[in-house]
């Protein structure tokens, strides 16, 4: 794959496709974060005295009102701040406005362009990489940059259209969370992967690719109640996915070794956090109550299997982390984790979240900044975003 550094890019125009998709309440960034994983490739890019412009999506745009709340420019003022120097925001993602502006570019000037999503009022020519689009926005650089690890595995015109029309590569920010990625396509045994969340459906693809290579999964959170169903358990009012239980059977059956199931769990009557913290043996659980986190004897079980471990990767909570009683499953096998230094890598989207609030003392080996990207990469499915660059 080639990256940013085995380009020559010295004196070019670069157009480097960010992910600037940043969290935003009444017009304010609240979390700066996704900003921040930029500036490495941008300042390489300036390192190197190139004309560079940048463009991101925003939320989602499917109609007029989707518009003003999805306006990319207070990213523009934020990045000019971090970077201490000026940032142009166009305020169109085509026309003339942008094309005069590129073409009077100079080195080290740096411009962001609106919206990416602003086109998929128009029959989503973003989203639906239209090929116009995407050669269009080719035309304005020399050099394209992927940098946008979070839409890698989307064909969108701002990142498989554009590298098809122009020489591209990765920037610095795909290449970190590749190389991480790529530690479990050959991962150091034991391997122990770490399954939560609330449905099993989500994570079937996870499950075939991963089984046949790892040690233990390790299941928690709403999708376990799914796995002890089919292994004969009553399970009350916890999430149950229907659908799946034959595919849970089939697993457990043909891997009987390698699944590891909850053996107690925190359950309440009510979805809510207002209920005092009980904790019940997996066989106890009353037709009225719903697991809603590990409990403490599975905490010590799944710890069991960690301590050895070379390589672990975890998607999804092993509990309802939103509340604060349901969050200690998770927070206390992040904490065993972080402090014992075992080699793992977070997968993205609500366990990167947890993570982030859970005060730990040490960082975690690598918390993945793209949730379906990496879940996509965890089912060993091709990225198209990385194809096109190929
Ligand atoms: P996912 O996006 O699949 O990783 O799912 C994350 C969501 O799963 C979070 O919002 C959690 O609240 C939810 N979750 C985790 N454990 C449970 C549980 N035992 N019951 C219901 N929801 C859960």
């Amino acid at each position: 794959m080639k990256t940013v550094k085995d380009m020559n890019i010295e004196n070019k125009k670069v157009i480097i496709r960010c992910d600037f998709n940043v969290p935003m309440k009444d017009g304010k960034i609240i979390d700066n974060n996704r900003i921040k994983e930029s500036l490495q490739t941008i300042n390489y890019c300036l390192d190197n005295n190139c004309k560079i412009i940048l463009l991101s999506h925003l939320g989602r745009v499917k109609e007029e009102s989707d518009l003003e709340k999805n306006n990319l420019e207070p990213v523009a003022k934020e990045l000019s701040k971090l970077l201490d120097r000026k940032v142009t925001f166009i305020n169109e993602t085509r026309g003339e406005k942008l094309e005069h502006a590129v073409s009077s570019m100079k080195e080290k000037e740096i411009i962001l362009i609106q919206n990416t999503r602003y086109e998929d009022l128009d029959g989503k020519k973003e989203s639906k990489n239209d090929s116009e689009l995407g050669a269009y926005w080719a035309s304005l650089a020399d050099i394209f940059i992927n940098d946008a690890f979070g839409t890698i595995h989307r064909a969108h015109a701002s990142n498989v259209g554009i590298a098809s029309n122009i020489p591209s590569c990765i920037g610095f920010l795909i290449e970190k969370e590749l190389n991480a990625l790529k530690e479990l396509d050959n991962p150091e045994q034991p391997f122990i992967v770490i399954l939560g969340g609330a449905k099993v459906s989500d994570k079937i693809g996870v499950i075939e690719n991963l089984v046949t290579k790892a040690d233990k999964i390790l299941i928690g959170g709403g999708m376990a109640f799914t796995f002890l169903k089919a292994e004969g358990y009553e399970i009350g009012t916890s999430l149950l996915d229907n659908d799946n239980i034959d595919f849970c059977q089939k697993v457990i059956n043909k891997y009987p070794d390698k699944i590891i199931l909850p053996v107690d769990v925190a359950v309440t009557t009510e979805y809510s956090n207002e209920e005092e913290y009980k904790v019940k043996d997996i066989a106890s659980i009353e037709y009225n109550e719903m697991g809603l986190d590990i409990g403490p004897n599975t905490l010590e079980l799944f710890k069991k299997y960690l301590s050895d471990a070379k390589t672990v990767i975890w998607n999804g909570p092993l509990g309802v982390y939103e509340f604060s009683k349901y969050k200690k499953g998770t927070d206390k096998l992040l904490e065993y984790i972080t402090d014992n230094n075992i080699k793992a890598i977070l997968g993205g989207g609500d366990i990167v979240a947890a993570y982030k609030n859970a005060n730990l003392k040490n960082e975690v080996y690598h918390a993945s900044t793209g949730g379906g990207a990496t879940l996509e990469y965890l089912e060993g499915k091709k990225l198209p975003g990385l194809e096109a660059i190929k």
